[in-house]
């Protein structure tokens, strides 16, 4: 390749947003050069680079404004530890045709059985396939809402749960809210029903909802719209926070 001619491909490649081919050319020529390709393989690798790159800076950014607490996976989940939860049912999710027919989870268990973990591997497997994610607490979300209520911003603020093909929703029951509080998650349930998939947890089952939100009428609409299309995931196990201090205090006993 002369000079002159890797040098117009670096400039056409960067103008036409193709950083990595601009950078990698002409250790790309020489791989094409080794395995002596033909021109479409030596094009379908260019292209397929390309998008890789561009694939893992998309998953890059889209993990960091998802406001994910971590990025562990189901890989770092050990299944048998909780013989009471299927693992096929979490593997079943991680499909994430769920995603697709934007329905939803909730994951259900008293605290440290994994709830948040696995509804986290799920959004991070989500966000891998190019869906947009977003991770809050009932807590935040509802304090967020009620902040922006008060100075006339709750549609803009709003926006921030109903945009993202998956909301993760953490901590439901941890605290029990008033009526206006939840009557923002209403709003945030209702708006995002059919239009987007909400993973939830909670360590409330359902029929004690109506305590968490202050309201059985309410408790029921949110429920209701919720659990319309919704994969249930009940984990019922003793806390993984607990398993090292009680092996080490089974070791000295
Ligand atoms: P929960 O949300 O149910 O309270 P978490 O998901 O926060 O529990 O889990 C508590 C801690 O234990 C986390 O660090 C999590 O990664 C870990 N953990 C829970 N269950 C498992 C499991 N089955 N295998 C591996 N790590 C687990
Ligand atoms: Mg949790």
């Amino acid at each position: 390749m002369t000079e002159l001619v890797s040098n117009r491909i670096e400039a056409s490649a960067t103008k036409l947003g193709l950083p990595h081919l601009a950078k990698t050319l002409h250790e790309l020529a020489r791989r094409a050069d080794t395995a002596a390709m033909g021109n479409l393989d030596f094009l379908d690798l260019i292209l397929q680079e390309e998008l890789a790159v561009k694939d893992e800076r998309r998953y890059r950014a889209g993990l960091r404004l998802s406001k994910l607490p971590h990025h562990k996976t189901l890989d770092d989940d050990d299944f048998a530890y909780q013989p009471d939860l299927d693992p096929r049912k979490v593997r079943d999710l991680s499909t994430l045709v769920f995603v697709q027919a934007k329905a939803n989870v909730a994951l259900l268990g008293p605290p440290g059985v994994g709830k948040t973990h696995i509804a986290v591997a799920l959004a991070v497997a989500a966000c891998r396939a190019g869906f947009t994610v977003y991770f809050t607490t009932l807590d935040d979300l509802v304090r967020q809402l009620k902040a922006a209520d008060a100075i006339g911003w709750l549609t803009r603020k709003l926006r921030t749960y109903l945009r993202p093909h998956v909301l993760v929703i953490d901590g439901v029951g941890y605290q029990p809210l008033e009526r206006p509080e939840a009557n923002l998650v209403f709003q945030v349930i209702s708006k995002r029903y059919e239009k987007g998939s909400t993973l939830l947890t909670s360590n409330k089952g359902f029929g004690e909802w109506g305590q968490v939100f202050g309201d059985e009428v309410l408790a029921t609409a949110i429920l209701d719209r919720l659990l319309h299309h919704c994969g249930v995931v009940p984990i019922n196990g003793p806390s993984y926070r607990l398993k090292n201090r009680l092996t080490a205090i089974e070791n000295v006993a």
